[in-house]
């Protein structure tokens, strides 16, 4: 059955302390996974990992900044400590920002970047040794619509840094391929998050209109897609990218989605 692979294997995943990194935490804990649960804030991810040991499955929390490499390569020492080594790297943390070019200053610029683009890298440099020893390791990075397919405005440094994930992504496959590790990137469109729910009701109406399958995304439908790349049937996959986001990038204009 897919994803039965996922059992008994270590997976760490950034951001995982609320939004679509809760999701892809407790999608994988639900097919047998051992689940580090990172963020900076300790005590959001003791709660999040709480919740999944309440559903008595496997996690356990840690706190560390993904801007840091002594952070990361300490994560990865937790995640072989606790777990017995990392199958499967996560690389989900990111933040947005929204801010129009005139009022972004270089400081924001860079922290946007920090975050998702060169945190990505720390977090997958840290963890090789150990995806290296697992002989099937794992990459799946949070990518997204916004910058690889699509713009935003007030998300030009956001856009900027999904789609240098996508470019990290391509080499770093290559590089790693030889150690049996594959990396991969899932391509949310508008998801539902703790977040976006705070913008109320009419908002999420609004952006669900404009998505063919008529709903916004839910964290666990990303959590699937990770699984996907990371079970043993999706061994023979690497380098590539899979967007998950109701057909939303599809409709040309807004005269294709009225005509549904
Ligand atoms: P979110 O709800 O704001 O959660 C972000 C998570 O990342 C939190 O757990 C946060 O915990 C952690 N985080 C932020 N900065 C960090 C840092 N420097 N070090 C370690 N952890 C950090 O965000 P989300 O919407 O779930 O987004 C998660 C990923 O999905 C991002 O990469 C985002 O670009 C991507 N994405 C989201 C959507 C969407 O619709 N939501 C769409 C496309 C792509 P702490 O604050 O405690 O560190």
């Amino acid at each position: 059955m897919l994803g039965e692979s996922i059992k008994g294997k270590s997976v760490i995943v950034t951001g995982a302390s609320k939004g679509i990194g809760k999701g892809i935490a407790r999608v994988f804990a639900r097919h047998g996974a051992k689940v580090l649960v990172v963020g900076r804030n300790l005590a959001a991810a003791e709660a999040a990992a709480g919740e999944i040991t309440g559903m008595g499955l496997v996690a356990s929390a840690f706190s560390a900044d993904v801007t840091r490499l002594p952070d990361m390569e300490a994560m990865a020492t937790a995640a072989a400590e606790r777990h017995g080594g990392v199958d499967v790297l996560c690389a989900n943390a990111g933040m947005f920002p929204q801010m129009k070019i005139e009022e972004m200053s270089p400081e924001a610029w860079d922290e946007v970047q920090a975050t998702n683009l060169k945190g990505t890298f720390l977090a997958v440099k840290a963890c090789v040794p150990l995806l290296r020893k697992s002989g099937e390791g794992r990459i799946v990075i949070t990518s997204s619509i916004t910058g690889p397919v699509t713009g935003f405005p007030g998300w030009s440094h956001y856009g900027a840094t999904k789609a240098g994930q996508l470019g990290f992504m391509r080499t770093a496959c290559m590089e790693l391929a030889k150690f049996g590790i594959t990396v991969n990137a899932v391509m949310p469109g508008n998801v539902v998050t703790e977040g976006l729910a705070g913008l109320g009701e009419d908002y999420m109406k609004g952006m669900a209109a404009a998505v063919p399958l008529g709903t916004l995304g839910d964290v666990e439908d990303i959590g699937h897609a990770a699984l996907f790349f990371a079970s043993r049937e999706a061994r023979y996959i690497t380098g590539q990218t899979l967007i998950v986001d109701g057909g939303q990038i599809l409709p040309e204009s807004q005269d294709a989605l009225s005509q549904m």
